[in-house]
């Protein structure tokens, strides 16, 4: 479910997980050869499993295990650590040794000398609590894949959030044993051993990468391009999955075609997906050979484009931010906020791929794309933040923009934007020879090579290299100015024309970005001020139960539903455990709604471009009639 919106067809949230790197200090003379760890299932009433972490070969007498403060991807520093409880620690023989708990993240065992030292504790699994990740960075939301969770059917763990690392030995081999009651399932894109319950990494940063599926789910495979691609489906059994899991598929084979030029980078892949009871939206996560998506059982049922397009985007990331990344990350520092300048391009040129797969998957129309650029440029361009701060301090400040950007402006929104824009100068100035397609697989390639990240400014770099221009004022304009977008003068390069209308979409005076599922329904977490909702009677805090006599379980798509303005929603909530009836009345909002047409005496150049982003058959079309739209 998401908040209704005429023009709303992306998802609320996707989240990017950025890159791992070895961690070079501090380092012990000798660290352990290896770290092995046990995750059991021990009491899914009290949702609690037990955890060792067993470093191999220890040298020293004192060496620490540590949480990270965060995880990849995620820009926001968490609470998980408090899901850590009854400590112990003991040597390869059982003989208990000291733990002290120097910090919050730390824990220091003391007494082992040489051979094993196991830490041992009980991890609190409950994805939901909004405790157990952060209330304060995240308003509470937890989208299930950052905090571990179990129940009487199923677990989920994500390492980071689950495995403490041996500090300073962070780079030698490890793995994990997953301990699971009879008839469970275990589904871990990491190195699978024999027995498909010990799973293998080089290191702690590739291990802790990809989360694992315990318990009864929906499990598919397929071989695509060589490699054994799965869907793994949490929460929607004894439903059709086929066309779904077909989707997920054509999306796979799309991508490795047209990013990794028809060579996948992993040895396998796992789509994990989730469809709990109640859901915001859809949100994913991305993982070295995995992704984890949360999202509505309708989207399961019909396959829709922008639930596709989330999937997608998920899936570009198994190149663009997991291989292609900056070595700024590296050494990869789990204790405090990492900050890159590109998150522009790790996410929003992430995103400006994913309806180009699905249109090269033959999911989507040629219009689709179309409609998902007019919109992306529609949000910018509405927005008034893109006049105070630029893509590169959007991306810089993550950290206090809930891992979107900042103040307002998503590098989400803007880089995708910008990544068309460069797509279309990139193959203007080289007479359509190179583009953005060029650039990503010539970053891939030469991350590989080099076996780390890519220095600063890289990709503005090779770029430039590729096309032999100098783009710096390109960049310098998009991503250190806040100068309005050259959008239609580049635009045209590509033979295509940006027109806009003036739009009302209704107005519900409720911050989408803030809604949080419960047990119950959804948790409205901030009004905007004055606006409908507030106005009728709402308050933050505010837990809705139902619209319109509807549970809101049983919702099918947007919450509201289509509504226009002035009209009448009765809602029921929960305040202070109290029910309440409220009537929102909708409000109105104005918005320049902005659309893509075709131009249809494009020169050979024009049309040469436009066919290398789109595909030849929507350069032949004629676009769609003329409406209330108008070119600026
Ligand atoms: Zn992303």
């Amino acid at each position: 479910m998401k908040i209704n919106c005429p023009l709303s067809r992306l998802p609320l949230l996707i989240f990017s997980l950025l890159c791992f790197l070895c961690f070079a200090s501090p380092s012990f003379a000798a660290p352990p050869h290896h770290i092995s760890y046990t995750v059991t299932v021990a009491d899914t009433a009290n949702k609690r499993y037990r955890v060792t972490a067993r470093a191999e070969g220890v040298t020293e007498a004192t060496i620490s295990f540590a949480l990270p403060a965060w995880s990849p991807g995620w820009y926001v520093l968490t609470n998980a650590y408090k899901n850590i409880e009854n400590v112990t620690a003991t040597d390869g023989d059982g003989k208990p040794l000291l733990v002290t708990h120097p910090d919050k993240l730390t824990y220091k065992v003391t007494g082992g000398g040489k051979g094993d030292v196991i830490l041992s504790y009980d991890l609190r699994a409950i994805d939901r609590d909004p405790d157990a990740v952060g209330p304060g960075a995240t308003g509470g939301r937890d989208y299930g894949f950052f905090a571990p969770y179990l129940d009487e059917t199923n677990g989920f763990v994500p390492g980071p959030a689950s495995l403490t690392y041996v500090v300073g030995g962070k780079s030698v081999p490890c793995s994990v044993t997953y301990k699971v009651p009879e008839g469970w399932k275990i589904a871990s894109a990491n190195d699978p051993g024999a027995d498909n319950a010990t799973f293998t990494a080089k290191d702690y940063d590739s291990l802790a990468d990809n989360p694992a599926d315990l318990g009864k789910f929906d499990r598919y495979d397929r071989t695509i391009a060589g490699v054994p691609v799965s869907v793994v489906i949490v929460g929607a059994s004894g439903r059709s999955h086929r066309k779904f899991t077909e989707a997920c598929w054509k999306i796979a084979e799309a991508g490795i075609r047209v990013i990794g030029g028809g060579k996948s980078p992993f040895p396998r892949y796992i789509f994990h997906f989730r469809a709990p009871e109640v859901t915001v939206g859809i949100a994913g996560l991305e993982h070295l050979n995995s992704t984890v998506i949360t999202l509505p059982l309708s989207a399961i049922r019909t396959a829709d484009p922008d639930s596709l397009s989330v999937i997608a985007h998920e899936f570009v990331h198994a190149w663009n931010v997991k291989r292609i990344r900056p070595d700024k990350l590296g050494p990869f520092d789990y204790t405090r906020e990492v900050r890159v300048r590109d998150l522009w391009w790790l996410e929003g040129v992430t995103d400006y791929y994913a309806p180009r797969i699905l249109l090269e998957a033959g999911l989507v129309s040629q219009d689709y794309w179309r409609s998902y650029m007019a919109y992306t440029i529609g949000l910018v361009q509405n927005n008034p933040s893109r006049k105070r701060v630029t893509l590169e301090t959007a991306s810089l400040k993550a950290w206090e923009g809930r891992s979107e950007g900042f103040d307002g402006l998503s590098y989400y929104e803007k880089g995708l934007v910008v990544g068309l824009l460069l797509d279309i100068e990139m193959r203007r100035v080289s007479k359509n020879r190179v583009g953005t397609d060029d650039l990503m697989k010539t970053l891939f390639s030469e991350t590989d090579k080099r076996g780390q990240g890519y220095p600063e400014g890289e990709i503005e770099r090779t770029a430039s290299r590729l096309t032999g221009s100098d783009l710096t004022a390109f960049f310098d304009k998009t991503l250190r100015s806040t100068t309005e977008l050259p959008l239609k003068e580049i635009l045209e390069s590509a033979g295509l024309n940006l027109i806009f209308a003036a739009l009302s979409i209704p107005d519900f005076g409720i911050d989408v970005n803030t809604l949080t599922p419960t047990a119950e329904g959804i948790r409205i977490g901030s009004l905007i001020k004055n606006g409908p909702a507030e106005r009728s009677g709402l308050k933050e805090g505010d837990i809705l139960l139902a619209v319109n006599g509807k549970n809101i379980r049983d919702i099918d798509g947007t919450i509201f539903g289509d509504v226009s303005q002035d009209q009448d929603i009765a809602l029921s909530i929960r305040r202070d455990n109290v029910t309440r009836s409220i009537t929102l009345t909708v409000g109105e909002k104005k918005e320049t709604a902005y659309e893509l047409r075709l131009i249809a005496e494009a020169t050979p150049l024009q049309k040469a471009i436009r066919t290398s982003l789109i595909g030849r058959a929507i350069s032949d079309s004629a676009g769609t009639p003329v409406g209330a739209f108008q070119s600026p």
